[in-house]
């Protein structure tokens, strides 16, 4: 015979912890939590199974359940001396849905069924308070007539208003039991009148009439909608919980109250918790009295005058405290518990693994490996990667005060402080004079990048989630707001204005980039904690983890982060970023708008000291570290002199006519740049480029092998191949430039080159092009580019409709697609090594920093990922618990 009820208490229990699937969380734990022996009220539960049960035959029962609840409801009879639906011994019951994860939208609980006209004054006979007997049973009428009949629960708060109104009462602990008598009658009646029907008498009607409620609870809207957002099978269904009550409003030594194991916003290693005299139910979560502290030293930190359990009820304190321990210990995780005295005995209600903030997960998981509660590998396993966003930046002090302008995007997170200016280069003067500035523009282009280097923050006006601002600001760990449409910035007045407020430049703002805000004035802020709990897990974390982490950068402020961070190289350092810089742009534009290959040999014989200057820094600051560096990438038009004024400067600068120069600006302008004339073709067309870009890297490698005694090996990485032939012209003169560096040095230079794997055709035909290439780097930015077809610049305007509609589920810019991306890295990784076994391959680009991609990675094979680095901590965290997932899998 099938079994669809399982019973639990005194101390043992039909089901388990594990039995989740089939029990739901609550009834799970509380079937353990009666085979640990703890005090739980005894009870039963009805099977998910039921619930699928349901729905796949119309919406009835197995035909044995009925039988079986009454069985189940005997045992608990048993156990407390009572009978449901006896007229002089009453059993009540609570009846509670649980699905296998909490969720809001199921049917609220049924507290006190059982309870009728008669039964109610059995209740007042035996606990010689009729006052209870009597509140308990308008709470039932109140909670079952609104959520397994459906009138509406304002309406008896009405009644009851009114009532108290009247008679000059301002608290329901004033009523008495001849005045609750009164409100019963008034809410019968309302129900009566709403549904014409009487409220049902019958106990076996009542229990029956809740367990189809919690059945049906599972496809109402809410329900379907949360699962939905949260990816939750409506094939899972509901557990249902029935469960002798115990009653917390009995009186002055009765009490309910929820608690965490340890502290959720900080980790603290102390009950946090809360509890109400003489109360039921959710009445301390409900706010309709404000709920005591439940140790004393809580409650001498919130400075509260009301008595803590520990003072008012020492006893049933103390047991609280010691389940909790050992709750803790069995689960071997933070819980948050329900629980209820009566008449100064401790029930214990519910159990679970509580919810806590980025800085509590990281605290309780050291703790408890330290405590050895948990293995370190565990700890790992426990704080979520993403998470850790929160405490690598500084944030707004949760405690300061908020004077809120305006709320844009959260583009990039953190917070900060300072002067408001309105273009970059003042930006860049005003931190030269070590001032904080706020760089605030209508939206930013690449020629903002040293203004937005010079900034705190960054606020734009215009621009959503993957705009320049924002894609930007998160690459160089900035905090940013974007898209705030209700601030106006007048550029000409140097002012910002909202809300019939106006801000001139050198005013101060605060920006908040992890919720959109722009605040006036400064905020006080938290910083981030590198050191103590943090740095113990990112220990545990390197110790367990198969993939390096370098990082993305170029400049020298960028590779000293991003070592502070533990990155363990650079795996992109564009160098077409090294041009953007004032004084250096003049020298670009040069080159590019030269019509000879002698013009650009002039231009770039400028760049060549500063570019070996870069990587000379550069070098020394990562050694003993690999360094990959990008050849020049982007379209040239990028670089291009847009204004009159900066036209007629390289027109001086070169010695040629301004007509002449905005022909050839205008002969280099392209359809379609990103697909364009950009990356490898480049430097096809301008070897010179190639060349001069080789000499400063292999110069550099000298000196600063020379300066710091340790050797360089550069890694050199071409970009935008597509074709084996492509890589070998490039790799010709790379390889020339380094012969004649070594002659002239008179030194050997350990150096590789490779390529990115950008293009699908790159991609399947890497077993040739890994024939040339002596490493591989992912660079699934435009590698997703180019094999949705979408550019990533103007995907911000449908691919909202995508995911509203269901096409994709996440952004593919965001985290790697798998199945097409995904597939192409494979077969790329695949054919490479086949031809050339063990080349070393990483990642770059923004996927490099996003955990389920880092995750993606590992089951690759690749070597290292690379991230922004603010992102290095985060990734080094995904990647061991990437590595400790493969292990579990395989
Ligand atoms: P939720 O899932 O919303 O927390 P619960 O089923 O846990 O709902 O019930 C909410 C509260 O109702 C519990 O925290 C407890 O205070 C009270 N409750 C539930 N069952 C009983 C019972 N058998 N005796 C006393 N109180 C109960
Ligand atoms: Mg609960
Ligand atoms: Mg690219």
């Amino acid at each position: 015979m099938a079994k669809w009820v399982y019973s639990f208490g005194d101390g043992k229990a039909e089901g388990a912890a594990d039995m989740r699937n089939l029990l739901g969380g609550k009834g799970a734990n509380l079937a353990e939590m009666s085979n640990l022996g703890l005090p739980v009220p005894p009870g039963f539960t009805i099977t998910t199974e039921v619930c699928t049960y349901y729905y796949d035959n119309g919406q009835t029962y197995p035909a044995e359940l009925a039988a079986q609840v009454d069985e189940a409801l005997g045992q608990i009879g048993a156990l407390t001396g009572r009978t449901f639906g006896d007229a002089k011994n009453p059993l009540l019951v609570s009846v509670r849905s649980g699905a296998r994860t909490s969720m809001p939208g199921m049917m609220d609980t049924v507290l006190n069924l059982g309870l009728n006209d008669e039964t109610v004054g059995a209740v007042a006979d035996e606990s010689g308070d009729a006052r209870f007997a009597y509140d308990s049973y308008r709470r039932f009428i109140q909670m079952y007539s609104d959520v397994v009949l459906g009138v509406e629960h304002h309406s008896f708060e009405e009644i009851l208003e009114i009532f108290k109104e009247n008679n000059g009462y301002t608290l329901d602990t004033e009523l008495t039991a001849d005045d609750w008598k009164v409100i019963i009658e008034r809410f019968k009646a309302l129900v009566q009148e709403e549904l014409d029907e009487p409220f049902p008498q019958d106990p076996k009607a009542q229990i029956w009439g809740a367990i189809g409620a919690v059945f049906g609870s599972w496809m109402n809207q809410r329900a379907k909608t949360y699962r939905r957002l949260h990816d939750i099978p409506a094939s899972w269904g509901t557990a249902v919980n029935v469960q002798a009550m115990v009653f917390g409003n009995m009186g002055e030594s009765s009490a309910t109250g929820v608690a965490f194991t340890r502290d959720p916003a900080t980790g603290e290693n102390a009950l946090y918790g809360e509890f109400l005299v003489n109360a039921q139910g959710e009445d301390v979560v409900a706010g309709i009295r404000t709920p005591q502290n439940i140790t004393e030293a809580a409650r001498i930190a919130a400075k509260s005058d009301k008595p803590s359990l520990e003072t008012v009820m020492p006893e049933a304190f103390a047991e609280f405290d010691g389940i909790c321990q050992k709750l803790e210990s069995h689960y071997r995780d933070m819980q948050d518990v329900e629980f209820t005295i009566e008449r100064g005995k401790l029930w214990m209600l519910q159990t679970r693994s509580g919810k806590r903030t980025a800085r509590a997960a990281l605290k309780i998981a050291v703790d408890m490996a330290n405590d050895g509660l948990i293995t370190k590998d565990e700890a790992v396993l426990r704080v979520g990667a993403s998470a850790l966003d929160q405490l690598l930046h500084p944030t707004i002090d949760p405690d300061a005060k908020r004077d809120v302008l305006a709320t844009g995007l959260p583009a990039s997170p953190g917070a900060a402080c300072g002067e408001l200016v309105f273009n970059s280069d003042e930006a860049v003067e005003a931190a030269a004079a070590e001032k904080n500035v706020i760089l605030a523009r209508v939206e930013t282009s690449p020629e903002d990048i040293h203004g937005m280097h010079a900034a705190q923050g960054i606020l734009t006006t215009r621009g959503g989630m993957t705009s320049h601002a924002a894609v930007v600001a998160r690459g160089m760990g900035k905090p940013c707001v974007s898209g705030a449409g209700s601030v106006r910035i007048d550029y000409r007045a140097e002012t910002l204005s909202v809300g019939g407020r106006t801000f001139k430049r050198g005013d101060i703002v605060t920006i908040d980039g992890a919720t959109g805000q722009v605040l006036a004035g400064s905020v006080a802020m938290l910083k981030p904690e590198l050191t103590g709990d943090f740095g113990t897990l990112m220990e545990w974390a390197d110790a367990t983890r198969r993939m390096k982490v370098r990082a993305n950068a170029e400049t020298p402020k960028d590779a000293r982060t991003a070592r502070e961070f533990g990155a363990e190289g650079i795996g992109l350092c564009r160098t077409e970023h090294m041009f953007f810089d004032e004084g250096r742009i003049l020298a670009m534009r040069e080159m590019i708008l030269a019509e000879t290959p002698e013009g650009r040999r002039t231009a770039l014989a400028k760049l060549l000291p500063m570019q070996r200057q870069d990587f000379i820094e550069i070098f020394e600051i990562m050694h003993g570290l690999p360094v990959t560096i990008r050849l020049l990438d982007p379209p040239l038009h990028e670089f291009l002199p847009h204004t009159d004024e900066e036209m007629a400067e390289v027109a001086e600068a070169m010695g040629v006519d301004v007509e002449r120069l905005r022909r050839r600006a205008h002969t280099l302008s392209e359809f379609n740049p990103m697909l364009g004339h950009r990356g490898c073709r480049l430097l096809i067309s301008f070897p010179e480029v190639a060349e001069m870009q080789a000499r400063a890297i292999f110069e550099a490698a000298v000196a600063a092998a020379k300066k710091t005694g340790a050797p360089v090996e550069p890694e050199v990485m071409v970009p935008l191949v597509g074709i084996k032939k492509e890589l070998d012209v490039v790799k010709e003169r790379i390889d020339a430039v380094a012969k004649e560096v070594m002659a002239e040095a008179g030194v050997t230079i350990v150096y590789q080159v490779g390529t990115m794997i950008e293009l699908p055709r790159a991609a399947l035909k890497a077993d040739e092009i890994a024939g040339s290439a002596e490493f591989f780097s992912f660079g699934t930015n435009d590698l997703t580019q180019t094999t949705f077809g979408i550019s990533r610049d103007d995907a911000g305007s449908f691919l909202g409709d995508y995911q509203q509609q269901g096409i994709i589920e996440q952004d593919p810019f965001v985290s790697i697609d798998r199945e097409g991306v995904g597939e192409l890295m494979k077969i790329g990784a695949e054919r490479g090594r086949s031809v050339r076994p063990g080349i070393k391959m990483g990642i770059c680009g923004e996927h490099g920093g996003d955990p389920s991609s880092i995750d993606f990675c590992e089951t690759v094979g690749l070597d290292y990922v690379s991230c922004s680095p603010y992102r290095v901590p985060i990734a080094r965290l995904a990647a061991a618990q990437a590595a400790l997932k493969a292990r579990q899998d395989g």
